[in-house]
């Protein structure tokens, strides 16, 4: 059995509205080659810019990652020479990243369900420029630059974690983590998002073997499958006696394996050396504050918190938190309906889900659904005021989202309010025995007190068959309970 060590680094885009280092417009689809400018082209001569919004979002992530921000930082240039850039070097930091010595806690299932409770230490956050996009096609290979110079946040872990699954769930944890932070948006498959994965096995207590990268692996999953993968393959060669070759493979999504794709270079032959363009960056109290304001309370204590304050199940408030416009638009709902929180939640993880994706709603849009907090609100209270039926509260909530109305205005303009007259009741019940005689009839000659059986079951269905008919003739309106209490009186 051998000891396994993953570390990963993880590139992120920030939603920045311009590129890190000049004012072109930094998107994803546009008309290839639309937003570029000399500076993002490499002409000579043309000067960078520090983004300073890149470099907040970047500080934000690192603080929420329990980094400490370095009093200076600054940026260099790593030489390399491809046609992605067309400077042969990309700014970036080397020797005083932005964030350093950080943290995040991963908490969740691994493979058949086994717990995974793990500290991964976070060794950097580090600013930079992404490359242009190379789109090779039969005859040719075509440049777009409409993604050199997009502000990209490095995050680089140490080899702390031992499993695929750790490393998919640092992946899940991390995107969530930036989507509540509102500075990345997450999507891997358009590459906001992507992930280098190292790993290497060793015999226990040797400390870390040979590593090896796999490169741009665009999905959680993929970097579950491409590390376990290379676990069992190194573990194989250690097996037969060979030595694990220090290189860079890729995820070959079709074979399900990994495959060479270079032997690594090291630090050396990028030769760093400091960016003459721009100046050093000091943060200060102004800019320090700000990082601070940006941050809002994460995930992983957020659900905890829900689960606490609402009295919900570790399941309802995982869900609840997923996104934080849903975390949000819930508590607001259940803030102003007191007590009413449990069924909030019911309903959000239900009705709300159905309505939400009937409506094409996605989850983080969830300001532009129709039945605001303040409606779902009040329609809990209605229920949980007995003014409505359950049944008539859930066609209230349909309406309420699809009409863009006012429960309270549904309920008065339906007459759906309950039944609360206990004479109201009764009259139903009165007109409902007069109508079905035979039914009637036939459960007051049943037997008194007979036991479990057939007499019992014929009895139970009886009654169930006049209660639905009390129901019905009050338009649904009337409480079951106080129904069937009724009657059970008049038999
Ligand atoms: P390099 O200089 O090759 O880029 P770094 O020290 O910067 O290497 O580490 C890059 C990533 O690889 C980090 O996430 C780190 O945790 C991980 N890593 C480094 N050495 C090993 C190893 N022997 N086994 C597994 N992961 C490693
Ligand atoms: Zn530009
Ligand atoms: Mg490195």
């Amino acid at each position: 059995m051998y000891q396994s060590f993953i570390g990963l680094e993880v590139h992120i885009h920030l939603l920045t509205k311009t590129k890190v280092f000049c004012r072109c417009r930094s998107a994803f689809g546009d008309e290839p080659n639309a937003n570029v400018c000399p500076v993002c082209m490499g002409y000579p001569g043309a000067l960078p810019a520090l983004n300073i919004e890149a470099l907040r979002m970047g500080c934000t992530v690192a603080r929420a990652l329990n980094c400490a921000i370095p009093e200076r930082t600054w940026f260099e240039r790593k030489q390399y020479f491809y046609p992605d850039m067309t400077k042969n070097y990309q700014i970036s930091q080397f020797a005083s990243p932005l964030g350093r010595e950080g943290y995040l806690e991963l908490e969740g299932r691994g493979a058949g369900g086994a717990r995974i409770a793990r500290k991964v230490r976070i060794k950097e956050c580090h600013l930079e420029e992404d490359a242009g996009k190379m789109i090779h096609t039969g005859a040719a290979s075509l440049l777009d630059y409409n993604r050199a110079g997009v502000a990209l946040l490095e995050i680089v872990t140490e080899p702390d974690m031992e499993s695929g699954e750790e490393a998919e769930l640092f992946i899940q944890e991390l995107r969530r983590i930036v989507r509540y932070l509102g500075v990345c948006d997450g999507n891997m498959e358009e590459g906001s998002l992507r992930a280098d994965a190292n790993v290497s096995v060793n015999l226990p207590g040797r400390g870390l073997g040979k590593k090896v990268e796999i490169k741009n692996l665009n999905s959680s999953r993929f970097v579950r499958l491409g590390l376990n993968y290379e676990i069992r393959r190194q573990g194989e060669a250690l097996d037969a006696g060979k030595a694990v070759v220090q290189e860079t493979r890729l995820w070959n999504e079709n074979r399900d394996e990994t495959v060479p794709m270079r032997q690594k270079e090291n630090a050396q032959d990028y030769r760093y050396f400091p960016e003459p363009d721009l100046p050093v960056f000091c943060p200060d109290g102004a800019f320090l504050s700000s990082v601070e304001a940006a941050l809002v309370e994460l995930p992983r204590p957020r659900t905890r918190r829900i689960m606490e304050d609402y009295g919900l199940s570790e399941e309802q408030a995982a869900f609840i938190c997923d996104e934080k416009q849903g975390a949000d638009y819930f508590e607001a709902a259940a803030a102003a309906a007191p007590g009413e929180a449990a069924r909030i939640a019911n309903w959000f993880l239900t009705d709300i889900k159905r309505v939400l994706r009937r409506e094409n709603i996605a989850v983080r849009d969830i300001a532009a659904f129709r039945l605001t907090p303040p409606r779902l609100a009040s329609l809990a209270l209605m229920l949980g005021r007995g003014r409505i039926t359950g049944k008539l509260a859930k066609q209230t909530l349909e309406r309420a989202a699809a009409e863009d109305r006012d429960p309270e205005e549904i309920v008065r303009a339906m007459g759906w309010e309950q039944l609360a007259d206990p004479a109201a009741v009764a009259e139903a019940v009165k007109a409902v025995f007069a109508a079905e005689e035979s039914a009637v009839a036939e459960l007051r000659a049943l037997p008194a007190g007979s036991g479990p059986g057939a007499v019992e079951k014929r009895r139970r269905v009886l009654t169930a068959f006049l209660v639905g008919k009390v129901l019905a003739a009050t338009g649904g309106r009337a409480d079951p309970k106080i129904a069937g209490e009724r009657v059970a009186s008049s038999l």
